[in-house]
């Protein structure tokens, strides 16, 4: 009872706060579950700058809090106070997270409001550039011919990294160490400086680095080829053997539970002006993203696909024998 008021008192005041002004003089914070440079950094950077415009010229402040896969990040908006300045933008591991990970800090389903998916995002497999091999057949070979010594970064556990990563273990029955990062932006810097040997990352990052031959890309993680030129030269892991190999990565954007309905909506307003943003649109499909359109870009489009994306990849975590602790 006292935690309803409590929550009754905190609405109010927020309310009292004008939702038709919102943001008005306030700041918003964007926050990002990983470190700075990296894919869903990148995705945060854009879209804050997007959002400028249709929420009045207001200041977007990107603020990275790396750190277990998402977890902490996420965990921080969850708490913080719901008056529509201080927002998630997330990706695949709020789905993933509730099977990958143990004692998650937040609940996916009812801590949140969903304001809409920014994108989908291909995933790459790519190599340090002193990698021997040269096409997916002889990465196979060489992996084959290395056991125990591979290194596979990712960003920490339940991260998009680490369950492609876990996935691809699976799929070639291979064991591989992981090493973790705070994000695939130092984990690329590695992987260009020959510390580490693989990594699966998002396009958004490895674009740039596969075209300045910084690393050597051998497959992407979709089902279908992909037609960007610097790209539709790379195989499908499911054209090279791997059956049923697909993940495609999304961002979205949240709110703590209990922001008002007028501010989340005009958060979701401002969302759907900037998806329709040329710049934002060519930015992104620049590095391979594919701009949401569709009813996701609604808060319970959004919704349903995230609990429809928790159902899908719990079997197929669970299947694959892929849990981590
Ligand atoms: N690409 C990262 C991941 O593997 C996250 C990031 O650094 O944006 O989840």
């Amino acid at each position: 009872m006292k935690k309803l008021f409590a929550f009754a008192a905190i609405a109010a005041a927020v309310a009292g706060v004008h939702a038709q002004d919102f943001p008005g003089s306030k700041t918003i914070t964007m926050v990002v579950p990983f470190a700075a440079g990296g894919p869903t950094d990148r995705v945060a950077r854009d879209l804050a700058e997007a959002l400028r415009k249709p929420l009045g010229g207001a200041t977007i402040v990107v603020d990275n809090v790396p750190g277990a896969g998402s977890s902490i990040g996420a965990a921080k908006v969850a708490r913080a106070t719901p008056d529509g300045t201080t927002l998630l933008l997330n990706h695949i591991g709020m789905s993933t997270i509730p099977t990958l990970v143990r004692n998650v800090p937040f609940k996916v389903e009812t801590d949140f409001e969903y304001l809409g998916i920014v994108n989908d995002v291909p995933m790459t497999l790519i190599s340090r550039p002193t990698m021997e091999a040269n096409n997916y057949k002889e990465l196979t070979a060489w992996i084959a011919a290395n056991k125990g010594k591979i290194n596979l970064g990712n960003a920490g556990v339940g991260s998009a990294s680490h369950l492609c990563g876990l996935l691809f273990q699976s799929a070639t029955k291979t064991e591989m160490t992981p090493v973790p990062y705070k994000g695939t932006a130092p984990a690329i810097t590695d992987l260009m400086g020959g510390q580490i040997d693989l990594l699966c990352d998002q396009t958004t990052n490895t674009s740039p680095q596969i075209e300045a031959k910084k690393v050597k890309a051998f497959a992407v993680t979709t089902s279908k080829r992909l037609t960007t030129p610097l790209l539709k030269d790379l195989p499908t892991l499911q054209e090279a053997g791997l059956k049923d190999f697909q993940v495609t990565i999304w961002h979205g954007l949240y709110a703590p539970k209990g922001t008002p309905p007028a501010i989340t909506k005009k958060l979701n307003e401002a969302l759907k002006a900037a998806l329709k943003d040329p710049e934002f649109i060519r930015k992104q499909e620049g590095l391979g993203a594919v701009v949401a359109t569709d009813g996701r870009i609604e808060p319970e489009g959004h919704k349903k696909f995230v609990a429809a994306e928790i159902a899908k990849w719990s079997p197929i975590i669970k299947a694959a024998g892929v849990y981590a602790d």
